[in-house]
């Protein structure tokens, strides 16, 4: 049996009138590149937020890190490795990239006072683990959306992540960004660290996905490798409309 890094059974999740997820099952593998493919609006960053313990789910099941959880805080889902890239909110943008890395572990240490040479040696260790460069002491906020992602992913892989998670990562991000985006998707797989890929665009997920799941109106549709399926037979899970093939 295939030991997953984490299996999602059944979730379901109603807002006010809204079934956003409605029997959702997963299973990622570990260092698989598993894209979630749907519609806007078919429930992809609501089942984001229930694996990540942002939404606890009505219905169904997590399980991580061999635990089954029926919910997860925040803090669960980080400490069972899994980590989330924010669009542009999880850095903070009045602080420096060696700031932004290393401050954190800097303060839990609970040090009698900050030693600034000691957060670099950190900063540059993490940013050391993903193949970028980039200038410590730059203000994140001047930063390209891109670069912001690469600090994200850095300091996400400074806390043991096994799952790192992009809600449609590529929205602002120029084709070459894309690029640099998905070599370092396939940096991180070599190292044995799955990623969830989130897209709702076609080419994205048959470029970089291993596998991937079609979702619909908050149900999954169906699991299978990019050559399983061609792209009519996709985008007609996608929507529920039919396609011509040309
Ligand atoms: P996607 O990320 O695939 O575009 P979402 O998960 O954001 O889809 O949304 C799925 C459905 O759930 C949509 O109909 C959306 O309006 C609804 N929804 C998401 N979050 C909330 C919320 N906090 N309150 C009410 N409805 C929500
Ligand atoms: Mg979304």
């Amino acid at each position: 049996m295939v030991d997953n890094v984490i299996a999602v059974r059944d979730i379901g999740k109603a807002f006010a009138g809204v079934q956003a997820l409605d029997g959702i099952t997963l299973e990622i593998a570990p260092g698989e590149i598993h894209c979630l493919a749907g519609e806007n609006g078919s429930g992809k960053s609501t089942l984001i937020k229930v694996i990540s313990g942002v939404h606890a789910p009505d219905t169904g099941t997590i399980e991580l890190n061999g635990k089954t959880f029926s919910k997860l805080s925040p803090i669960e889902a980080i400490s069972n490795g899994v980590q989330v890239i924010y669009q542009d909110f999880s850095v903070f943008p009045n602080l420096t990239v060696m700031e932004n890395l290393a401050l954190n572990a800097e303060l839990a240490a609970h040090r009698t006072f900050v030693s600034w040479k000691r957060m670099r040696a950190v900063a540059e260790e993490a940013i050391a683990k993903i193949n970028f460069t980039i200038d410590l002491d730059e203000k994140v906020g001047q930063l390209s959306v891109a670069q912001k992602q690469l600090v994200a992913i850095s300091r996400a892989l400074m806390s043991d992540a096994k799952l790192i998670i992009m809600d449609e990562p590529t929205t602002a991000l120029t084709k070459r960004e894309v690029d640099a985006l998905f070599a370092i998707i396939l940096d991180l797989k070599a190292r044995g660290i799955a990623t969830l890929f989130v897209s709702h665009k076609l080419d994205e997920v048959f470029e970089i996905s291993e596998r991937f799941t079609i979702i619909r109106n908050g149900k999954s549709v169906i699991t299978c490798l990019p050559e399983e399926l061609d792209h009519a037979t996709f985008s007609h899970h996608m929507t529920g409309r039919e396609f011509d093939d040309d």
